[in-house]
Parts: structure tokens; C-alpha cells; sequence
């Protein structure tokens, strides 16, 4: 696939010089393939990559630089690692927990992480959800007074102009409040803040402001993505009181560190953010050289806990293929056992039900 936005870097010859120089064939080889065949774009914007080192170890460039470990087997892999299809009420909706459901509201982002675990959704052109689109998802809203919180994701929605997500976020709006009542909450899961801060204009915040109950989940990584312009688009939502939660992916060779997690989310904290969920990698298609063994994590977790108290976020990972969310502890391991694919733990999920999850 090609990428249609054309704010994006595309091409390796498009890099800033530092980083293009330091491509090594390899690397040329598979951003060649990857434009050739299609899947998870190379793509990230030109302030993200500014962020990056050469160096192929920088956490910045490991998380938009295609890598060609991507393409080496793994048994574990899942298109669809959360199993969302299971639960779709509606084209777009994913209805799997009882008081919040979650919208794919786009396909694009604003740079493409090779760590992303709907890469399979966001790998293929798709357009923003169109009011047609809209109309079985607000009915079923509308018919399910339950779901209280609405998880607007994609893709990243704050790739969509502000008018757009106004439209959007005036019919969930409305939908699930007719007569007035509680309005329903909207959560805005992001990357924009640390991949393109200019995004968050003053208008863009005041458009969340106007649409509270609202909250950003904001997918941050690495202490160095909090960049002088990232702090400030954040503090500003903060200082528009927007709640934004962090979300971070755990990534071996990019933050598997106590330290680094630490630094991370204290930092998160001096902005008045909330650190909130610590993720273990879920079983995407070409990330498994991401993947921290799960004791490993446990170990780290244990690890941010004796250093960070109550600011520490929730370990939890998504139980693969549509087990849910779970938070992951000492006591989360059930038992070890062989699959045909490999090696697995076998995790408690909520209503008691095992599921494997790879041991490394
Ligand atoms: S911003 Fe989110 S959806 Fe987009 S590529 Fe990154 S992880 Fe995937």
C-alpha cells in the first residue's frame, strides 16, 4: 500500500540525511518489498522522525523503521490478536465489555508503529467512518443504554480534520442521550501527541473541552517521545481539564527497562497525566521481536512498583483472540504447558477460562 497522506515520510529517501545514511540494505530491501506488496505502511511524520538516532538500537527508529525481523515465522501470530471480530455489534463496533464499546473510527494514523497490533486493520486504505456507516452503530447505542463510554480508535482519530470528529462525536453524542440524561462518555485513543503535538491546536482542544465527558488514552512509549512539543500539547489538555490516560506497550529492546518505565512515567505525571495501563504485547503478525517474555514483565513490574508506589500503571494484557483484558500478576500464571505452536503459559482469564500465551 502507498500512503495517501501526503504530511507523511514514505520513502527512506525522504528521511532526514542522518537517518537516511544510516539505512543498511537490508533495510532498503524491505521498505522496497513493503511499498511493493502492501501491509502495515512505512510511514512516520517528519517531527516523529526528527525524535529518532541512526543508531538501529534508538527506541525512536525501532518503532517506525520497518525491520526484516518481521518477516521471520511465528506460530503465535494472530491476525486479529484480540479477537474483535467475535465481538462486532455492527460494522466498525466492537461490543465486548458490558459499559463501554469500542468504535474503529478510521484506518489511518499519523506514522504507523511496527509494533501495532491492529496492523492487519490499519494496513489497507480506509476511509473515515461515514454518517451511512454511523446509523446501525447509533442504533445499536441507542438500544443498549448500558454501554457508557464509547472508545473512539481506529487508526488514530485525530488523523480526521476537526470538523470531522465534531460530526462524530455530536451523533454519539446524541444517540445515547435522547431526551438528556448522563451523557455517555467519550474516550479519544491517540498517538497524535507524541507523533504530530501541532495536531492538538487550541481549536482541537476546545472541541474536546465542548464534548465532556471526554478523555484521551494516549499511546506513549519511551521518556524521549515526550519532546519539548509533545509536553506542551499535553499540558494544554490537561490544563483544558481533559483527563489523558497513558497506554504503553511494553517493547523488548525499547523500554524493557525499570528505569527507563520509570522515567517514563513520572515524567507522565509531572503533566498531570495518568499512567494507566502497561501492556504486554499482544500476538500481532511480524512483532514478535518485540515481545518480552511475560516473566521478564512480571519481574519489571514488580520491579516499578517498589520505585513508582501508586503511580505505577496496571500490568494487563489482552488474553489472545478475544479472552479480554486481564491484569497480569504473580498470580495470573495457572499453569505451563506444550501447544502445537510453541511453549505456553496458560492464563486465568475473567470468568475462569484458560488461555495460552507464549513463553517467550
Ligand atoms: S498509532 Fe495505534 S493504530 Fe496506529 S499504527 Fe500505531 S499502534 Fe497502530
Amino acid at each position: 500500500m502507498t500512503c495517501a497522506d501526503n504530511r507523511l515520510l514514505t520513502a527512506a529517501e525522504a528521511l532526514p540525511p542522518r537517518l537516511r545514511a544510516a539505512i543498511t540494505p537490508e533495510e532498503r530491501a524491505y521498505i522496497a518489498a513493503i511499498e511493493g506488496r502492501g501491509g502495515l505502511p512505512f510511514a512516520a511524520t517528519p517531527y516523529f522522525a526528527s525524535l529518532a538516532e541512526p543508531d538501529q538500537a534508538d527506541p525512536i527508529r525501532r518503532q517506525f523503521f520497518p525491520d526484516p525481523r518481521e518477516e521471520l515465522p511465528d506460530p503465535f501470530a494472530l491476525e486479529d490478536p484480540l479477537g474483535e471480530a467475535r465481538y462486532l455489534a455492527a460494522p466498525r463496533l466492537v461490543h465486548q465489555y458490558r459499559d463501554r464499546a469500542l468504535l474503529l473510527a478510521g484506518g489511518r494514523c499519523a506514522g504507523y508503529c511496527r509494533h501495532c497490533f491492529r496492523r492487519v486493520w490499519v494496513g489497507v486504505p480506509r476511509p473515515f467512518v461515514t454518517d451511512a456507516e454511523l446509523d446501525p452503530i447509533i442504533a445499536y447505542l441507542a438500544a443498549h443504554r448500558e454501554i457508557r463510554e464509547v472508545l473512539v480508535s481506529g487508526g488514530d482519530p485525530l488523523t480526521a480534520s476537526d470538523g470531522v470528529l465534531e460530526r462524530l462525536f455530536r451523533r454519539l453524542r446524541e444517540a445515547a442521550v435522547p431526551g438528556g440524561g448522563v451523557p455517555i462518555s467519550l474516550r479519544v485513543c491517540t498517538r497524535v501527541p507524541v507523533t504530530d503535538p501541532r495536531r492538538l491546536t487550541g481549536a482541537a482542544i476546545g472541541l474536546f473541552s465542548r464534548y465532556k465527558p471526554l478523555r484521551m488514552a494516549v499511546h506513549i512509549n519511551h521518556p524521549r517521545e515526550l519532546a519539548p512539543e509533545a509536553r506542551r500539547a499535553l499540558a494544554a489538555c490537561v490544563a483544558a481539564g481533559i483527563p489523558v490516560l497513558v497506554q504503553t506497550v511494553l517493547l523488548q529492546g525499547v523500554n524493557d527497562d525499570a528505569a527507563i518505565l520509570a522515567d517514563l512515567f513520572r515524567e507522565c505525571r509531572g503533566l498531570g497525566l495518568t499512567p494507566y495501563y502497561l501492556f504486554q504485547l499482544d500476538l500481532a503478525p511480524g512483532t514478535a521481536h518485540f515481545r518480552t517474555a511475560l516473566k521478564r514483565g512480571l519481574s519489571l513490574h514488580r520491579e516499578l512498583r517498589n520505585l513508582l508506589g501508586a503511580d505505577c500503571p496496571v500490568y494487563a494484557v489482552d488474553l489472545p483472540g478475544g479472552g479480554g483484558k486481564i491484569r497480569l500478576d504473580e498470580n495470573s500464571i495457572a499453569g505451563e504447558g506444550e501447544e502445537p505452536e510453541g511453549p505456553v503459559y496458560y492464563l486465568k482469564g475473567p470468568d475462569g477460562s484458560l488461555w495460552a500465551y507464549p513463553r517467550r
